[in-house]
C-alpha cells in the first residue's frame, strides 16, 4: 500500500505537471465517466496531500478526491504516454504530461465540505505538521488502550504511516509493537514523532523507503543500499537483525502482518 511520502510525492508532481491549464479527464474504464466528464478541459489549480488522501481543487471549486487503498496506483507519463488500459479509472492530460489511475479505492468528485470531514477525521500528517504536531500526535496516541503498532496504523493518530513505516519506526524507537498505545510515555512519544517526521522526509525526498543507516551495512549514502539493506525489520522474518543478530519476528497485528526484534523491542 502507498504510504503518506508516496501520496505527497504525487501531489507535488501532478500540480507541476497539471496545475494552472486546462485539463483533458476521461475514464478509459468508464466508472468514472461522469466525473471525469465534469472536470474535463477545466483549469486545475492546486493538488494536495492529506495522509493517504489525494484532492485535486479546479477551477469552479470542483474537488477530484482519490484514495488509492491498498492496490490503487497512479502513473504519470511525459507528453507520450502509451494508451491507457482497459482498466483506468481516470486518465488526466494536457500538452505536458498525462496520468492514468489504476484500481484506487476512491475516485470521486466531493463538494468542500466533504473534504472538510475527509481531513478533519486525520490525526496529524508528518509531512504536513513537522515538529509542531508531536503534541496532536502523544494526546491522541493517549486515548487509545490498543497496541501501538495497531494505534500507528488508525490514521485518526497519524496521518500518512502504512505498514512499513510502522514496523521500522517502532523498530528504531525500541518498542515493542504489543505495547499499550496510553502506556508509551511522553519522552518515548515525542520521539516516536520525531522519528516519523525524519523517516517521512527522507522518504518524500527519495522516493522509496530507506531506513536503515547506511553506516551500519558499510556503505555512505542511503542511495547505495540494495534493495535487501534497506530496511531492518520488515519483511525480515527470520534474518538476523541488523543491530544485535536475533531472529527477526513476525505477527498478525491489527489485519496485517508486522515485523520486530524481541532484543532490541523488549516488552
Ligand atoms: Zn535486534
Amino acid at each position: 500500500m502507498p504510504e503518506g511520502h508516496t501520496i505527497h510525492r504525487l501531489a507535488r508532481l501532478h500540480g507541476e505537471r497539471f496545475a494552472g491549464s486546462p485539463v483533458r479527464a476521461w475514464s478509459p474504464q468508464g466508472r468514472f465517466a461522469a466525473g471525469a466528464g465534469e472536470i474535463d478541459g477545466r483549469v486545475l489549480l492546486e493538488t494536495a496531500a492529506h495522509g493517504k488522501h489525494l484532492f485535486y481543487r479546479f477551477d469552479d471549486e470542483r474537488l477530484l478526491y482519490v484514495h488509492l487503498g491498498l492496490i490503487g496506483k497512479f502513473r504519470t507519463f511525459g507528453p507520450d504516454a502509451p494508451d491507457p488500459t482497459h482498466t483506468t479509472r481516470l486518465a488526466l492530460a494536457n500538452d505536458r504530461a498525462t496520468a492514468y489511475l489504476i484500481g484506487p479505492m476512491s475516485c470521486r468528485l466531493v463538494v468542500a465540505g466533504e473534504a472538510d470531514e475527509i481531513v478533519g477525521a486525520l490525526g496529524p500528517d508528518p509531512l504536513r505538521r513537522g515538529r509542531r504536531g508531536a503534541a496532536e500526535f502523544a494526546a491522541r496516541l493517549r486515548r487509545r488502550r490498543l497496541p501501538v503498532g495497531v494505534a500507528l496504523l488508525d490514521q485518526r493518530v497519524v496521518a500518512g504511516i502504512g505498514n512499513v513505516y510502522r514496523a521500522e519506526i517502532l523498530f528504531l524507537e525500541g518498542i515493542h509493537p504489543e505495547t499499550p498505545a496510553n502506556t508509551v510515555d511522553e519522552e518515548s512519544a515525542a520521539r516516536l514523532w520525531e522519528t516519523t517526521v525524519v523517516q517521512l522526509r527522507l522518504g518524500l525526498r527519495s522516493g522509496r523507503i530507506v531506513t536503515v543507516d547506511p553506516r551500519e551495512v558499510g556503505a555512505h549514502r542511503r542511495s547505495q543500499l540494495t534493495k535487501d539493506e534497506r530496511l531492518y525489520v520488515y519483511h525480515r522474518d527470520g534474518l538476523p537483525c541488523r543491530r544485535c543478530g536475533t531472529p527477526i519476528r513476525r505477527t498478525e497485528m491489527g489485519g496485517r502482518a508486522i515485523w520486530w526484534c524481541p532484543t532490541d523491542q523488549p516488552r
